[in-house]
Parts: C-alpha cells; structure tokens; sequence
C-alpha cells in the first residue's frame, strides 16, 4: 500500500498528460515520454543540420580551421580546441552521472537515425500493406523493402552530405556532391560516408548501440547507487503485471526491463514506461515501470524531496561536478571571448643586423607575421617609437584580408650619417583595425660604423 501511494505522487510530479475519461477521476496518469524524445528528437536534428552550416560547430580539415560557437580557431591556437574538445566530453561524461543515459536516449544521432530508420520501416509497410492489399505478400514485402532502401538511400545522401560539412566547407561540398565527384579528397569522403550511412540507417541500426558502442560500457563505470534508471517495481506477493508483454514490444533495444534495470543495451528512454501506463491505467492501476534514483531511490520528481534532489543534485558528488562544468564552461567562454582576431609577431632579422637600402638609407629589418583570424578584412598601422628623430618606418602599414596570413619585412631606416654608430632602443607599436587592438614590440635598431 505504501507502494502505492509512492508511485501516485511521483507519477503526479512526472506526468505530463493525465488520462482521463469522462466521469471517471480515478483512473491513473500516465507517464508520456515518447512524444517528448520524439520532439526533442527533432531538435537535435535540426541543430545537427544547422551546427555545420552557421559555423557554431565544424572543424574545416581543408583550412585547418575550427569552428566553435561561431569563433574561428586556428590549428595553432590549440589549447582552446582542445579544451573546447575536452569540454564537450566531460560534458556527456557529467550528464551520464547525473541522469544516466540520457545522451542516449534524446541526443545521440545514432539512436535518433535508427529510431527514424526502424519508424520508417514500420510505416512504409504499413502502407504498403494498407494500399496494396490485393498483391501477394511476396509483392508487398518486395515493394516495401524498395521503398525502404530507395527513402533510406536518399536520406543517406542528405545526411552524409550534413556530416561531411562539419569537416568540408557546405558550399564547397555542393558543388562536389552535384559534379558526383569521386575522385578528390572531400568527394571520396563524401561518397564513403554515404554509403556507411546507408548501411547503418538500413541494416546496423541499434545493433550498434549493442554491440559495438563503447558508451554503454563506460555508463558502468559512471553510474552508482543514485544513478537515474528505469526499474520495475511489482509486490513479491500480490503481482499486478498482467504479462500483456507491451513493454518489451515497444522496446527498440529488444530487451525486457522486468528481468534487471541493470542490462547494458537499456538507454533509459522511458518508452517501457509510457507502454506500461497505459496498459495499466486500463485496469485502473498505476504502472509498474519508473524513473527512479538507483535501484532502491525514490522515483523522478518525488515531491517530498528537496528541489535540489529532484534536478539530480543528490549528493555532494553531483554538486561539484555540477560546479566544476560550470566553472569549465564559464572559464571557456572567457578565454573564447578574450581571443583577439589579429595575431601579430614581430622577430628582428639578424642574418644581416644592417643593410643599405636604394635610397642609400641604413636600414634594420624586422619581420611581421600575422594572422587575421576575424571575419573582416583589417589593417594594422604601425608606428615607430624611438628618441633618436632620425629614424622612421619605410612602411606604416599591412592589409590583409579576412582570415588570411601575412609575411612582410618592415624596414626601420636612417640616413647614414645622421646617428652614432651604436645600438639603439626602439619600440614598433602595432593597431588592428577594426577593433583598435594595440600591442607594443620593444626591439633595438644597430648603427654601424660608416666606412
Ligand atoms: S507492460 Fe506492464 S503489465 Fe505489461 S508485461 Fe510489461 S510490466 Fe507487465
Ligand atoms: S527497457 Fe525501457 S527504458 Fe530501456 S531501452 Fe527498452 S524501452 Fe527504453
């Protein structure tokens, strides 16, 4: 009995669509799930297709360039990739500790594709069978199965081309994808991926989740006695499963969560729970499958539990690893706003410490490397500091465009007899526009002896 009233107040908290019939209050809620992945299904979809293409997250192999939150990273800048990288699996690895497998269940484009592959599937056979009845079923199961590969084979082409854009620029890829070139880098990458992702959406589907996908090995070693699972719970005594086996049906994983809430393939995706629900709230009863925390813990959104507890903040473990992404995530945003998009560097060159330029002037050269890493052409001026007046730049100024780089010998030049022979200090002061980014090279200018 107790039972009972623990799983009407937690159904209560988790329940997003109450069933219910005209005159009759009691009858159970039911946990919806599956209409909410399928949502959120869908905007991880449109996000995987508008990552590459509004530059928030590609790396470009060809340019050597990454993308990240709309900032371009140069290969050479290495530590922000890395820990963007980095960040991006913690990420998953802190999700898994706090709510189990829900990277699974609602974001990993495996599971999506195959969850749309087998739907699919489903439904052209349906139809098939629906609209073709008069045809033997040797016909139909004929027809529906090119129908399949014939959808899945286009699918495959648009997908593959949005994968291969978060390695090749989009346009450039098109205009590969519409010549059906085979022949270069970007195209055999293309065709490849292409035909991986046919076999996948076809054949491997949530077999891969199975048996060759590492995470579900790894969400063993994350998981713990507070781990968010999906467990069935009946009496020992008074056994309220009416063994109608729809929960294992309706299990993409193939697997029947009433044996343990521990099985490898179970990516929490609560459509077992949905299925019970619903089965149950027939008989008026409440369902026998449920979030909860741990094996034992008390279900999802217990409403006698502090709030802190029902967003997964269960212990001091969650709260610092919550902390600590945070902190990660906060300190990445710094450094990716800090970054500037002019990197200028400045090296005297001393394989010759002086020359004599065509005006017959003593010059001093000093190499400029720099990088515009903005998304707008720039300039950077240049001016000489120095106490000696005689001194002067022969060129105050380097164009270049929008992510380009730049090589250029700057001169610092004088007339002949206007200084002592001597080494002199000497500052070139850089300003980047637009953005008005100023840095200073403090360098030497050395005065030979006139002969
Ligand atoms: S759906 Fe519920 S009642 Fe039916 S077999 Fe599964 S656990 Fe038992
Ligand atoms: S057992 Fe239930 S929660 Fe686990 S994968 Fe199958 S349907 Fe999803």
């Amino acid at each position: 009995m107790a039972t009972r009233i623990i799983i009407k107040k937690s159904v209560m908290a988790t329940v997003s669509t109450p069933t219910s019939a005209p005159g009759n209050a009691a009858l159970p809620p039911v946990r919806r799930y599956h209409n909410f992945r399928k949502t959120i299904h869908l905007i991880c979809f449109l996000i995987f297709v508008a990552l590459p293409f509004s530059n928030l997250m590609r790396f470009d192999i060809p340019r050597q360039r990454f993308y990240v939150f709309g900032q371009e990273l140069w290969i050479n800048e290495f530590a922000i990739l890395f820990f963007t990288l980095m960040f991006l699996l913690f990420g998953i690895a802190a999700a898994s500790m706090l709510y189990g497998r829900v990277y699974c269940s609602y974001a990993c484009p495996q599971m999506i594709f195959s969850e749309a592959s087998l739907a699919m599937e489903d439904r052209i056979r349906r139809w098939i069978n629906k609209h073709f009845i008069q045809l033997s079923p040797a016909v139909r199961t004929f027809a529906s199965r090119f129908l399949f590969y014939s959808t899945g084979l286009a699918a495959s082409v648009f997908l593959a081309f949005v994968f291969t854009s978060y390695f090749v620029e989009p346009r450039d890829l098109l205009s590969r994808l519409l010549t059906i070139d085979i022949v270069t880098a970007g195209g055999i990458a293309g065709a490849v991926t292409t035909l991986i992702t046919f076999l996948d959406f076809a054949f491997v589907r949530t077999r891969f989740c199975k048996m060759i996908c590492p995470y579900g090995y790894l969400q063993g070693m994350l998981s713990d006695k507070q781990t968010l699972l999906v467990v069935y719970r009946d009496s020992e005594e008074k056994k309220a499963c009416i063994e109608c086996k729809k929960c294992v049906r309706v299990c993409h994983m193939g697997i029947d969560i009433r044996k343990s809430p521990f099985q490898i393939e179970c990516i929490h995706c609560g459509e077992c729970v949905e299925a019970c629900d619903d089965v149950l709230a027939k008989l008026k009863k409440p369902g026998l499958i449920h979030y909860t925390w741990g094996e034992q813990g008390k279900m999802l959104g217990a409403k006698d539990e502090p709030w802190y507890y029902r967003i997964g903040l269960r212990d001091p473990k969650r709260a610092v690893v919550s902390f600590i992404m945070l902190f990660y995530f906060t300190g990445l945003m710094i450094a990716l706003s800090m970054r500037h998009p002019m990197q200028i560097r400045v090296q005297p060159d001393r394989a010759t410490l002086y020359t004599t330029n065509a005006q017959g002037e003593t010059t001093n050269k000093f190499r400029f490397n720099i990088d515009n890493r903005g998304s707008v052409d720039a300039t950077v001026a240049i001016v000489l500091e120095s106490s000696q007046k005689a001194l002067h730049l022969t060129t105050d100024r380097v164009a270049l465009k929008a992510g380009g780089s730049v090589e250029q010998t700057i001169e610092v030049a004088t007339a002949p007899d206007a200084l002592a022979p001597g080494v002199y200090p000497i500052t070139l002061h850089t300003t980047s526009e637009p953005g008005g980014t100023k840095a200073s090279f403090p360098m030497t200018f050395v005065m030979p002896k006139q002969k």
